[in-house]
């Protein structure tokens, strides 16, 4: 039996991850996925229950669960509250008290949405690339850090880009698994030409690929990368860099889908267990509208099955129905075009499931 825990959030988060647990109890009552859910509060609705962003409760079945279901969390209700104690900070601290070192993130184009992305069909139809983000170490938390004055008396900044080799050898494993579940390619992005710390990047990289024979590795410096992902996003499989660098290039793949409400993700730790959920935050101007495009969670639900159940035929199953929902015209506002039919968010999740009950009877 494994544990399911589930942190709606704020915003749309509940109305989301609402239609992701009809996925999931389906699952669990029709399909024997041997699952067990709970709920906790985290983010801004935490705050209001019980004083603080993430509580020591929901770290505790954060700790427990063997995957973590989350909606969103912010909104502009908390945005006066001193850093340290907004909504955000409840996500950064059960990212990195749960050691998510790898962020996954897809960009995948479903053909019939392919008017929603700003660049030309030809360059992002098929679309289909992941980028794996190292998320606990590099820059964003290396020491020293921080502003001081100087003896000079000036003021300097200080943030340190700090890789040890297993680190970069524990991403780098992640990156080669996954793609020989895919298409066998991994493009890894540094900036080896004026960082030092890439340079190490690079030679653990390339090192590593001696084990993945069946694997192919490519080298691309990261301005190159950012370049390339523009002008043909396609040529990509896996791509795999350190957490400044996918920060920027993930957002920026995220955006050649042109939807937001479409993509998931996932952050796992080195046994499988994952914290998955949309990219999009708690979007509060159409929060309680029945507005929220519930896809992306949906489709983290995918990705639970596939990462940390092991259960690719399910998955696939799960990315299929929504394929046939959009085949079918159905469309949330986000992703209306001229010719489709407008839903709302639970009858997206309604008609997610009618498809995967389709998709059991054939
Ligand atoms: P946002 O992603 O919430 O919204 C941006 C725009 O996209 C909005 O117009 C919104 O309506 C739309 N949108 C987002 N998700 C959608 C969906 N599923 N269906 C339809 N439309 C959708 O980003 P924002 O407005 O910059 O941030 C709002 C709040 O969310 C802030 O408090 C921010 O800190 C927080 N946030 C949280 C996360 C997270 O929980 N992981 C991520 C980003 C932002």
């Amino acid at each position: 039996m494994k544990k399911i825990l589930l942190l709606p959030g704020d915003g749309i988060g509940p109305e989301i991850v609402g239609e992701a647990v009809k996925v999931l109890s389906y699952l669990r009552d029709n399909r024997g996925l041997d699952i067990q859910m709970e709920e906790a509060p985290i983010g801004g609705s935490a705050i209001d229950a019980c004083g603080q962003p993430l509580p020591e409760e929901t770290l505790e079945k954060a700790r427990e669960a063997d995957a973590i279901l989350l909606g969103a969390v912010g909104g502009p209700q908390w945005e006066s509250l001193p850093i340290e104690r907004r909504p955000e900070k409840g996500l950064l601290g059960l990212r990195s008290a749960l050691g998510f070192f790898a962020n996954l993130r897809p960009a995948l184009l479903y053909p019939q949405l392919v008017e929603a992305s700003t660049l030309r069909p030809e360059v992002v139809s098929g679309l289909d690339l992941l980028i794996v983000r190292e998320l606990t170490g590099g820059i964003y938390f290396g020491h020293p850090r921080g502003v001081h004055v100087r003896e000079d008396g000036q003021r300097v900044g200080v943030n340190t880009l700090i890789y040890t080799e297993s680190e970069i050898r524990r991403i780098g494993r992640m990156a080669f698994e996954i793609a020989r579940k895919r298409n066998r390619r991994v493009c890894s992005v540094d900036k080896a030409n004026v960082l030092e710390c890439t340079e190490l990047w690079r030679e653990e990289m390339t090192n590593l690929a001696s084990r993945y024979e069946d694997v192919e590795l490519t080298h691309l410096y990261v301005d190159n990368a950012a370049m390339q992902l523009i002008r043909a996003p396609k040529q990509f499989d896996v791509m795999v860099t350190t957490n400044l660098f996918g920060d920027i290039l993930s957002d920026a793949a995220a955006m050649l889908t042109g939807s937001i409400g479409m993509l998931p993700s996932a952050s796992l730790d080195e046994l499988g267990k994952g914290l998955y959920e949309p990219i999009h935050g708690s979007a509060p101007d159409i929060a309680g509208k029945n507005l929220a495009n519930p896809l992306a969670t949906i489709l983290s639900v995918a990705m639970m099955l596939r990462y940390t159940f092991e259960d690719s035929a399910t998955a696939d199953r799960i990315e299929q129905a929504v394929g046939q929902v959009l085949d079918r015209g159905l469309r949330t506002a986000d992703i209306l075009s001229p010719g489709k039919r407008q839903v709302g968010t639970r009858e997206m999740g309604d008609a997610v499931l009618a498809a995967l009950e389709r998709l059991d009877t054939e």
